[in-house]
C-alpha cells in the first residue's frame, strides 16, 4: 500500500487538489500508510528552510527512498509542545547533539525526522536522520486503531540532528508541515466517511427484512440519507479546503482549523452508524470492514492538534489576524454569513467548539449550495440539531440521495459511462 502511495506522488509536493483525491482514493482502502505520506509530503516546505538538506534529503524524498516523521510529543504534553524538555546541546556550527524522550513518534522506520528540542536560544527545529546513533525505540504503542502503522516512543540518546530555521523558533518552523497534515487530517476523515457510507448503501441496497429492502424502509433510508449528507459535505469542504491551499487563499488559515475539528469530529458518529445499518456483522472484525473503519475514525481528532486545540487556534487566529474572519465570511451565502457573524460576536474560550461548529455547518451549507447537488443542500440546512443520523425531516428526497451515493457496479451504472 505504501509502494502505491508513493507510486501515486502522494510524497510529492504539487497540485493539492490531485493530491488529496489520490489521498482520498487510498485512504478508503487503508489509512495506515496515510500517515507516512503524509508527513513525508508535509516535511518539504520546512525542508526548504534550509537549502542545503533540501538539497540532500529532496530529490530522494521525491523519489520515494526516504520518509520524514515528527517528533515534537513528549510524556507531559503534546498539545503544550513549548513545553518540550529534550535539550539540544550545541556539536559546532547548525550541528547539535539531542537528548530526551519523544512520547509518540509514528513510522519509526523513516529515515528522518523532524524534532523540536530546546536549545540554548530556545525551542528549535532539527532534522535528525535514523542513521544518526543515539535514536533507542523504546516500545511500539499498542493502538486502538490504525495498525497497519507503527507507532513509537523514541529516546533521544546524543542523536545529531541539523537546525531547521532560526533557533528558537522550532514551533513556527514546523508549522508549515503540520499545517499541511492537518489537510491531510480533513480529507483522510472525508475518505473515511465515504467509505463507510459505501459499505453501508451497498449492504442495505442488497439485504432485506421484513419483505422489503433494508433501502426501502422509510426509516432506514433517512438514516442512509443523513449520512450520505454528511459524507458530501465532508468531501466538499475538503476538496474546497485543498484549492484553498493551492491558491494561497487566506481562507486557509481559519478553515483548515474549523474543518479539522468538525470533520474529523463526524467521523466517529458516521462510522458508528454505518456500523449499525450492516447489523451484526458489522460488528464482526472478519465480516466487515467497519470494525477497523470505526477504530481509525477517531485518530485524525487527536493527532495534528487535537479538537479543543483546533477550536482555541480558530480564536487566537481571529483575535490576531484582522483578515482571518473577513475571508471566511467571504465564503459564506447570505444567512451563513449572517449566523456566524452573530456567533463570532459572542466567541469566548468556554464556547469555541460551538462557535466552530456554526461556522463548519455554515461553511458546508454554503458550499453544498454553490457546488453539490441540489437535495443533498437542501437536506443539509434542513437538518435539526438532533444527536443522531436518521432524524432528515420528511418530504425530502431521501431514495434519490441515498442513489447518488451507493456505489454501483460499471455494468450498473448506466448514467454517467457510456454502454
Ligand atoms: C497513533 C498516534 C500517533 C501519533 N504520532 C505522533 C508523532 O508521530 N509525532 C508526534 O509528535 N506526536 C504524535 N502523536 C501525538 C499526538 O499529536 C498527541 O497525542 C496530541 O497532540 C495530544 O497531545 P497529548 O496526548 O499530550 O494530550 P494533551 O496535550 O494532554 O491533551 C489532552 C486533552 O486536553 C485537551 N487540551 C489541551 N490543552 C487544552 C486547553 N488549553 N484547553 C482545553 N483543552 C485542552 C486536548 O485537546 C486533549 O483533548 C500521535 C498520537 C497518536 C494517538
Amino acid at each position: 500500500m505504501l509502494a502505491l502511495g508513493v507510486r501515486a506522488g502522494l510524497q510529492r509536493p504539487g497540485s493539492h487538489v490531485a493530491r488529496a483525491a489520490k489521498f482520498f482514493a487510498l485512504t478508503q482502502v487503508e489509512a495506515g500508510v496515510g500517515c507516512p505520506l503524509s508527513m513525508t509530503h508535509a516535511a518539504v516546505p520546512t525542508l526548504r528552510v534550509e537549502p542545503a538538506l533540501a538539497a540532500e534529503w529532496e530529490p530522494r524524498v521525491l523519489a520515494g527512498q526516504a520518509f520524514i516523521g515528527m517528533g515534537m510529543t513528549e510524556r507531559q504534553g503534546g498539545s503544550d509542545v513549548r513545553a518540550n524538555e529534550t535539550e539540544a546541546r550545541p556539536a559546532g556550527g547548525r550541528e547539535a547533539t539531542l537528548h530526551g524522550h519523544k512520547w509518540f513518534c509514528s513510522a519509526p522506520m523513516s529515515d528522518a525526522f523532524l524534532i523540536l528540542a530546546q536549545a540554548p536560544g530556545g525551542l528549535s527545529c532539527y532534522l535528525v536522520p535514523r542513521a544518526s546513533d543515539g535514536i533507542v525505540i523504546e516500545r511500539l504503542k499498542n493502538t486502538l486503531g490504525h495498525r497497519a502503522n507503527a507507532s513509537s516512543e523514541i529516546t533521544l540518546d546524543g542523536a545529531r540532528g541539523s537546525l531547521v530555521g532560526e533557533e528558537g523558533r522550532g514551533v513556527a518552523t514546523i508549522i508549515e508541515m503540520v499545517v499541511n497534515t492537518r489537510l491531510d487530517c480533513v480529507v483522510g476523515s472525508a475518505a473515511l466517511m465515504r467509505e463507510a457510507v459505501a459499505q453501508a448503501t451497498h449492504h442495505c441496497a442488497h439485504r432485506a427484512a421484513f419483505g422489503k429492502l433494508l433501502a426501502e424502509q422509510p426509516l432506514m433510508r433517512n438514516v442512509l440519507a443523513d449520512l450520505c449528507v454528511e459524507s458530501e459535505a465532508a468531501t466538499l469542504s475538503a476538496f474546497r479546503l485543498a484549492r484553498a491551499f493551492d491558491e494561497g487563499d487566506e481562507l486557509r488559515r481559519v478553515a483548515t482549523a474549523v474543518l479539522k475539528y468538525w470533520v474529523c469530529k463526524r467521523t466517529a458518529a458516521v462510522a458508528g452508524e454505518a456500523l449499525e445499518c450492516i447489523g451484526g456483522n458489522g460488528y464482526v472484525e472478519t465480516d466487515s470492514v467497519l470494525p477497523r473503519l470505526y477504530r481509525e475514525s477517531p485518530l485524525n481528532s487527536i493527532w495534528e492538534g487535537s479538537s479543543n486545540v483546533q477550536c482555541l487556534d480558530v480564536l487566537r487566529a481571529l483575535r490576531r489576524e484582522p483578515d482571518a474572519a473577513e475571508c471566511f465570511l467571504a465564503e459564506l451565502e447570505e444567512p451563513d454569513r449572517r449566523r456566524v457573524e452573530r456567533a463570532l460576536a459572542g466567541a469566548d474560550e468556554e464556547g469555541a467548539r460551538r462557535l466552530v461548529e456554526t461556522m463548519a455547518v455554515a461553511l458546508q451549507a454554503s458550499l453544498l449550495d454553490r457546488h453539490g447537488d441540489p437535495a443533498v443542500a437542501e437536506a443539509f440546512r434542513a437538518r435539526e440539531p438532533f444527536g443522531a443520523l436518521g432524524t432528515l425531516r420528511a418530504g425530502l428526497p431521501l431514495a434519490a440521495i441515498v442513489e447518488r451515493h451507493r456505489p454501483r457496479p460499471q455494468a450498473e451504472d448506466s448514467t454517467s459511462r457510456p454502454r
